[in-house]
């Protein structure tokens, strides 16, 4: 079976087309600038090992154009690699806000979208875009299946005194005001392995999610009992241009001293904190060539990046009574050892010893970190959300 992944924002439609017989990508790309003057599509194909890419640039006024692209691309006599559209089986949509309304995957049906529609409010960045992919996948795609992976899935199974906030109960129970969580469906593919790898099914995984948006979550015997983002993906860790966790009564402040709107203090805490607003960097490669400089923002950054974490890591080993592993994943846990090293260090209370040597000599797949006589694991394992979701797909529409 083939299933298409897609990943629908405002202007832009990540996709993969991946092959469930080996769970390995047949093409996958990208089309942005939707509803610029020059819209980009780029595709990639690995059929038989044997990898072409292309690049194309042309006005793309809306998703349809998009998508339909992708679609002639994927047919295409050249660089295709299937022969009709109906080819594809199902479609699994990335759905950003799920709300209380969805615990796990769904096919998509119009009673699903309306409700997706209702959530708008909570999401309203993602989910009208998350919408269109899925209207414009079932035009182009008549005879796939649609499925919707909410990001905040994998985090329903919170338990309330963790997803309340202590203000009035009613703007709870008008308005769900709550924390939801997101990038569950990483949390979920990094924590199921880790457990796996552990061969232990009541395993207390902390896993580490840590890309151009961060979270970490809390993972006991497979259920996610605590995560650090909230009703959005504001708080919690430091990350790439969002603030992280700050103290409310900054907002109030800067409102009073400096006249700021809700748009421009919204826009400060999301576009021009974290990472860039201490570093003026908002990639950690960038943040990497300042540290070798020396630069001494980059450093405190890099220091209250790691703080950030390591006060996450005690505040799940409490709540879950312990902790067998930690899982650092996505860009830059994948990648950055300064940033394991960081947090790893001075944590033997918690049985957390990190090695060296065995972060250098990085293996594919699972990798193991830490000390041979250390307590916790400490494992690397990369993220694949695009999987996850294809996954996620075929136990629906099997
Ligand atoms: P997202 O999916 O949230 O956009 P990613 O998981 O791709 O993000 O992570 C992006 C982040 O990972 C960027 O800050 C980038 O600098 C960092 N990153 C990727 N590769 C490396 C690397 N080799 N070394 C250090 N940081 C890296």
């Amino acid at each position: 079976m083939n299933i298409l992944v897609i990943n629908a924002g405002s202007s832009s439609i990540k996709y993969q087309l991946i092959d469930m017989d080996t769970e390995l990508p047949l093409a996958s790309g990208l089309v942005e600038r939707i509803g610029l003057e020059e819209g980009v599509v780029k595709y990639k194909t690995f059929v038989n090992g044997e990898k072409k890419e292309l690049k194309e640039t042309f006005p793309i006024p809306n998703h349809t154009v998009g998508l339909k692209r992708v679609a002639e691309l994927l047919t295409d006599e050249k660089v295709g690699v299937i022969s009709d559209p109906s080819e594809i089986q199902a479609v699994g949509h990335r759905l950003v806000h799920g709300g209380e309304a969805f615990t796990k995957t769904v096919e998509i049906t119009e009673a699903v979208k309306a409700k997706v529609k209702e959530l708008f409010p909570l999401a309203p960045l993602h989910n009208p875009a998350n919408l269109i992919g899925v209207e414009v996948a079932e035009t182009v795609f008549p005879n796939a299946k649609q499925v919707g992976v909410f990001d905040t899935a994998f985090h329903q199974t919170i338990p309330e005194k963790a997803f309340r906030y202590a203000i009035p109960v009613e703007f709870y129970k008008e308005m769900g005001i709550r924390k939801y969580g997101f990038h569950g469906t990483s949390h979920k593919f990094v924590s199921e392995q880790a457990a796996e790898y552990l061969g232990k099914e009541d395993a207390k995984i902390i896993t580490i999610h840590l890309g151009n948006g961060a979270s970490m979550a809390a993972v006991n015997g497979g259920v996610c009992v605590d995560t650090t983002m909230g009703m959005g993906p504001l708080c919690g860790l430091i990350m790439g241009t969002r603030s992280g966790d700050i103290d409310p009564a900054i907002i109030f402040f800067l409102a009073e001293q400096k006249g700021y709107s809700v748009n421009e203090i919204s826009s400060l805490l999301n576009k021009e904190s974290g990472m860039k607003g201490l570093t003026g960097q908002t990639d950690m490669r960038d943040v990497e060539k300042l540290l070798d400089e020396g630069d001494e923002n980059a450093i405190l950054a890099c220091d209250m990046y790691a703080y950030r974490i390591k006060q996450f890591i005690g505040s799940y080993a409490a709540v879950m009574n312990g902790v067998d592993a930690l899982v650092f994943t996505a860009g830059i846990g994948e990648n950055k050892t300064s940033i394991r090293k960081l947090v790893c260090q001075d944590m033997g209370y918690l049985g957390i010893e990190w090695d060296e040597e065995k972060d250098k000599n990085r293996t594919d797949g699972v990798h193991e970190i830490n000390t041979d006589n250390a307590k916790t694991k400490v494992l690397i394992i990369p993220t694949n959300e695009e999987l996850e979701i294809a996954r996620q797909t075929l136990e629906v529409v099997k």
